[in-house]
């Protein structure tokens, strides 16, 4: 399907979520199921690959239309988490794949054929601290040999392809520690039968994480994605974009929160008349809509930058986290509104509120962009 404004895309997602209403999202999550037929169908209309050239079979829209998408598909009750990184995790590729790893594998992407929508960095004792990697790949003559343990990494079960971040030499070989880190494009399946175990994570959350260990695993040379040694600058590269698509499904969980919040508010009885009467009840309502409203703008202004090219370091930071801040607040405040029921799985308020409250803490914790901003923006001596 040819896509042509960000009002028609809306449209279009949003048609989609209607068909996935509220009880599949309540059985997936009781479950703790994929939801593979919204994510199929999702791709097969196109949306999850606006962000691919044209001429690798993708939409070749802007960052704008992407967070469009995600906005629209938390807006609409449903979990943009599922399916997200299929967006940005092959901006790797589109940005420092060789030619032959992107006429390979980006057509593929696009046509659903594949899905590159898993991310591996975290490990156990280096979340924040990403440089602190142990998982080491080591240079053998057919490519790598890899050792090593990630923690959290969500989607594997359902993801053909990986990005996986390795130390390529010691930390303490290196002059800057974020010198020495490769990034591997891995086929999943293969490497399951070449010393990846993989062992899901039960979580708060219907997120598909994972634990993965490497034991000996060997990578071909055709791997490597940009220069070896170099990796943190590939996924660095990606990262704006991510904190800027993240920020767009929290204002998506804001609008949610909102409209669940003031439609309760104004049905519900209580001595007689609409709790939504009470200024008590009205006035956090208002305080989360301005405060995601606000947020919106900032998201809007970091993804114009983005897609003029520009840099948007602070931009996406700053949106990533007062997003983030507002959907959670909005979150606590439907959860308020709603009472003792807002803890029945039947009003889908707990749910969602268990889902926004990932994003203070991944991709990025909420003080470590603070640290961003103080360090970087405002010039203040650096903590770390
Ligand atoms: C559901 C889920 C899905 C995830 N999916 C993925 C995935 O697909 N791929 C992936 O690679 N990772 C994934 N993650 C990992 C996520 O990115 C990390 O959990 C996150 O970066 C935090 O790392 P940590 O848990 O090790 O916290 P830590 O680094 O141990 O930090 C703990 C706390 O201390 C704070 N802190 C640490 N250092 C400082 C400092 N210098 N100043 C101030 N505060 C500090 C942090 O803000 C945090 O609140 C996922 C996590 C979850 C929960």
């Amino acid at each position: 399907m040819k896509l042509n404004s960000t009002k028609q895309i809306r449209e279009s997602v949003a048609l989609i979520c209607k068909k996935y209403g509220d009880t599949y999202w309540r059985a997936l999550d009781k479950e703790k199921k994929y939801p593979s037929e919204f994510v199929k169908e999702m791709t097969d209309s196109g949306f999850l690959n606006v962000l691919i050239p044209e001429e690798f079979g993708g939409s070749g829209l802007g960052l704008i239309d992407a967070c469009a998408v995600l906005e629209e598909i938390s807006l609409n009750g449903a979990h943009a988490g599922a399916c997200h990184a299929q967006m940005y995790v092959m901006g790797s590729v589109l940005r420092h794949g060789t030619k032959e790893q992107k006429a390979k594998f980006l057509p593929k992407i696009s046509a659903g054929k594949l899905r590159l929508q898993s991310f591996a960095v975290t490990e156990p004792n280096s979340g924040t601290d990403t440089t602190n990697i142990k998982t080491f790949a080591e240079k053998i003559n057919s490519g790598w040999k890899v050792n090593g343990q990630k923690v959290w990494i969500s989607r594997v079960e359902y993801s053909d392809l990986m990005l996986l971040l390795a130390r390529t030499l010691p930390i303490e070989k290196v002059k800057k520690k974020t010198d020495g880190i490769s990034a591997f494009l891995i086929n999943i399946h293969d490497a399951k039968n070449r010393g990846l175990t993989v062992s899901p994570i039960e979580s708060m959350i219907n997120h598909h994480s994972c634990q993965l260990f490497f034991d000996d695993m060997v990578i071909p040379k055709e791997s490597l994605v940009g220069k070896e040694h170099d990796g943190f600058k590939v996924i660095m590269d990606g990262m704006n974009a991510e904190r800027i698509l993240i920020a767009s499904e929290c204002i998506g969980d804001g609008r949610y929160f909102i409209k669940k919040a003031t439609d309760y508010a104004n049905s519900r009885q209580v001595f007689g008349r609409s709790i939504g009467q009470n200024q008590g009840v009205q006035f956090p309502i208002a305080e989360c809509h301005a405060k995601i409203e606000s947020a919106a703008l900032m998201v809007e202004k970091a993804a114009s930058l983005f897609d003029a090219n520009e840099k948007c370091g602070p931009e996406a930071n700053i949106a990533k986290m007062l997003a983030a801040d507002a959907s959670w607040k909005a979150g606590t405040v439907a959860m308020e509104t709603f009472g003792g029921f807002g803890f029945s799985k039947e009003f889908d308020i707990e749910r969602k509120f268990r889902e926004t409250r990932l994003y203070q803490t991944a991709p990025v914790s909420r003080n470590l962009i603070l640290s961003y901003i103080a360090e970087h923006v405002l010039k203040l001596p650096r903590s770390y």
